[in-house]
């Protein structure tokens, strides 16, 4: 699916590392985000200091691991990427914690998702710098400490309400990463034509970002489809018509939505009068799981204002009537 905000296979080779941003400059949008972390480097710098533990949150493909590498970048330290999944026995956070050098930064994905065992071994790490490793059982019980680097944890989640306050607690710094704008969109789709020597115009730029659900990650997979289609039709630059003619091969309607999202708000309006609809029928519905539907698709279909979420379930809102071509409720009683 070209318009999954998830990393899919082709994104995880040399290519990527090419196209993703390195420093503070070339990392477009999140004004209020950079404003926040520029002013804790340079704090923890002139302190001589590691960076505060952070969090970010917010949808799959928005820069969370950028903005982690990033931070490794401008600190001039090291970093590991990781994620809760990889961590699930005691032995590897462990593991990673005790090869730390001073200011390095972990990053873990999917923080939400730590065990409780895991959790319990970061809490004195993140904020005494110390591993408690308890040995021996009932009355012999003994935990013994060791000292750790001093380091900063970034973690990523798109679930912050799930994580347990204690953890939560231990950032420093919680930050929150929202959809980009289409101009924000489009200097990054010109910013990764450029690496890629792919001709691409303004409006060309304009056309791919609007259909990118305000997500990088979405962004630059488009461009990658655009960019065969023109190189094999032989069509030179990529122009707002090349754009538009490519994507709508791909079926990605002018707003970036798909098959899913188009059914999810059209089984709204015909079946239930726009509802409100729980979003188990509308799971049902569209054959894709609770978590997918509130994590990928409401986020962005709420973003563009085409659903509204209320105590008693989702709504159509009359954009997305208008959008479906179907006759808003207000117009129908005329
Ligand atoms: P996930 O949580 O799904 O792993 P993520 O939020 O960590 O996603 P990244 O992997 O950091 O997302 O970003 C996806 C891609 O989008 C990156 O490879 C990068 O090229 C591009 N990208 C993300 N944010 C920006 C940005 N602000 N400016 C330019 N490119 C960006």
């Amino acid at each position: 699916n070209v318009l999954s905000p998830q990393t899919g296979s082709e994104e995880q080779g040399k290519l990527e590392n090419c196209i993703r941003p390195q420093k503070f400059i070339d990392y477009i949008g999140q004004e209020d985000l950079k404003d926040v972390l520029e002013i804790a480097i340079k704090a923890a710098r002139s302190r001589k200091d590691v960076l505060d533990h952070l969090l970010l949150y917010g949808p799959p493909g928005l820069g969370k691991t950028t903005m982690a590498m990033i931070l490794a970048s401008e600190m001039e330290v090291n970093y590991q990427i990781t994620s809760a999944p990889a961590l699930e026995r005691p032995r590897d956070i462990i593991g990673l914690l005790v090869n730390l050098k001073w200011g390095d930064i972990i990053f873990i994905d999917e923080i939400h998702r730590l065990s409780r065992m895991t959790e319990e071994i970061l809490y004195p790490a993140m904020e005494d710098y110390r591993l408690d490793i308890t040995t021996g059982k009932g009355s012999s019980t003994r935990v013994r400490s060791i000292p750790l680097a001093k380091f900063t944890l970034v973690g990523a989640t798109t679930k912050v309400g799930a994580i347990n306050s204690p953890l939560r607690d231990r950032f420093g710094l919680v930050q929150k990463l929202r959809f980009y704008e289409v101009n924000e969109l489009s200097k990054i789709v010109l910013r990764t034509a450029q690496l890629l020597k792919s001709p691409l115009s303004e409006d060309g730029a304009i056309e791919i970002a609007r259909r990118s659900r305000g997500t990088p990650r979405i962004a630059n997979r488009l461009l990658r489809r655009v960019r065969d289609y023109a190189e094999v039709k032989l069509l030179g630059e990529i122009n707002q018509d090349v754009a538009a003619e490519a994507l709508q091969l791909f079926q990605v309607d002018p707003c970036g939505l798909d098959w899913t999202d188009r059914r999810m708000l059209s089984v709204i309006i015909e079946q239930f009068n726009g509802g409100p609809v729980g979003l188990e029928t509308i799971a049902a519905a569209t054959s894709e799981d609770t978590q997918t539907i509130e994590e990928v698709y409401e986020p962005y279909l709420m973003q563009i204002g085409y659903l509204g979420r209320t105590s008693r379930g989702r709504i159509a809102t009359t954009a997305a009537y208008q959008h479906l071509g179907f006759k808003p409720p207000n117009e129908q009683m005329l």
